[in-house]
């Protein structure tokens, strides 16, 4: 993409409404643009991570055996009466009347529908065990709507909804979820650490929410900090291996991690002090298991192997997709701006030609380009008649993190510079060995 062809609406001053880092950076930046509180445009450069962070959870659902489909945004009341959470939800939950009169609501989540999914063409345990879920918007009517995308009303998440034919089935799917929610974050460039979570409305005893650890976070954590340094890494995981996938669960939840909500001091006391920790953590993910509480009520039955009619086991499993984009910038910036991780950057390199209209410089960014894009990358080329500095503040507050810088200097000894922005720390190559060094950064992304 050519900048001077892009739609990426900069803002040079801090937007006043915004209190925290990452919801400054996404409105200067020009990833978003609040519409109504809580709803937000998704401008192309935000649109573009969300997409990448939607990409990797499918990805990641899928290679746990998940089954992606996509249901409506829009649900008839009728459906949440017969579970009783039409008049439990409350105020967060938007109601709409159509024009026949009909009642109905902006989904806040779908275990109800999908419930409904379930039993209309499901009745065999031979059929399980089976996990649906989408990534779909979701309306909550939050009271203090804030921080951006962190908590919005109108916000995007991965839902899905396992089915099974008993206890310990479900609790393997429930362990499914977690692994491959470690996973996702990893590839995010972040650390989520599972915490046992207090079970709340949807009720169940097995539930734990994921949490990146910042400061301004909303919940108080409480955590033994070897957690942290827990990896899953490129290990090789059989979803269908039980014991596999319970004994890594077990290494991400033994070492003490809690919210506020489960936290227990006398435990929490015996953890030898320099590893106690007290901090903040967003919640980027949640993962349930409830047992039969809708198929009972709503009469999603399966016929077990003795040839009974038995309510299915369930569990529900959410991951905060644009809340998502907050935390990582939460994660990973400095005072200049974003620093993306390789696995959601928009784009994976930037390109800032120094001397725009000087035939050897346009001439070498354009080969740059040219060949990246022949090895599938798209980068980001700044082609703009602007300053050197405003070029190089663009690219740190949008945070691509890599850049190759061209100018008459460099070229002249047949050398450009490729700089990290992370570490800010730039070596001279030739356009060759710039182009093979960001090919091999993102060889297997
Ligand atoms: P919270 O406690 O932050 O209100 P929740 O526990 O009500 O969230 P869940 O029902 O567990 O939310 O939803 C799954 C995930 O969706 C959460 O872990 C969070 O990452 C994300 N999420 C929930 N509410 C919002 C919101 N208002 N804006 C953005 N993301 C949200
Ligand atoms: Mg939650």
């Amino acid at each position: 993409m050519r900048l001077s062809r892009y739609f990426l609406p900069v803002l040079k001053e801090n937007p006043a409404e915004a209190q925290i880092v990452s919801h400054r950076y996404m409105l200067r930046a020009g990833m978003i643009k609040q519409q109504a509180a809580g709803i937000y445009s998704w401008l192309p450069l935000g649109y573009r991570v969300l997409k990448r962070i939607e990409d990797i959870v499918h990805q990641e659902q899928i290679r746990a055996g998940h089954i992606p489909l996509l249901m409506p945004t829009l649900q008839p009341a009728d459906l949440w009466r017969e579970s009783g959470r039409y008049d439990d939800y409350g105020q967060e939950m938007l109601r709409i009347t159509d024009r026949q009169k009909r009642e109905m609501l902006y989904g806040p989540t779908n275990e109800e529908m999908i419930t409904d999914i379930f039993r209309a063409h499901v009745n065999s345990y031979k059929d399980l065990p089976m996990t649906l879920y989408h990534i779909q918007w979701k309306f909550r009517d939050e009271m203090r709507p804030r921080f951006g995308v962190m908590r919005g009303r109108e916000f995007l998440m991965k839902d899905g909804y396992n089915f099974d034919i008993d206890r310990e089935a479900a609790l393997h799917a429930y362990n499914r979820h977690m692994v491959s929610y470690l996973r996702s974050y990893e590839r995010m460039g972040l650390t989520a650490i599972p915490m046992r979570a207090a079970s709340g409305p949807i009720g169940g005893d097995n539930t734990h929410e994921f949490l990146v650890l910042a400061q301004t976070g909303e919940s108080e954590v409480f955590y033994d900090d070897r957690v942290t340094a827990l990896k899953l890494g490129q290990r090789d995981i059989d979803y269908d291996d039980r014991a596999q996938v319970a004994k890594v669960c077990e290494e991400f939840t033994t070492l003490y991690a809690r919210t506020d909500e489960t936290h227990d001091a006398a435990v929490f006391d015996t953890i030898p002090d320099e590893h106690r920790k007290v901090g903040r953590g967003i919640e980027v993910g949640q993962i349930f298991y409830f047992g039969t509480k809708y198929s009972e009520s709503m009469g999603a039955l399966v016929v077990n192997d003795k040839g009974e009619r038995v309510p299915v086991e369930m569990g529900s499993h959410g991951i905060g997709v644009s809340r998502l984009l907050g935390a990582i910038i939460e994660a990973s910036h400095d005072d200049k701006g974003i620093i993306w991780p390789e696995g959601v950057t928009p784009f994976p390199v930037g390109i800032v030609n120094l001397k725009q209209g000087d035939s050897a410089c346009d001439a070498a960014c354009a080969g740059l380009y040219k060949a990246l894009a022949a090895k599938g990358l798209e980068a980001l080329y700044d082609d703009r008649d602007e300053r050197a500095g405003a070029k190089f503040a663009t690219m740190d507050l949008i945070g691509l993190p890599w850049r190759i810088t061209a100018g008459p200097r460099g070229l002249a000894n047949g050398v450009v510079e490729v700089t990290s922005r992370r570490s800010g720390e730039s070596e001279e190559m030739s356009v060759e060995a710039a182009v093979d060094r960001i090919v091999q950064i993102y060889a297997g992304r």
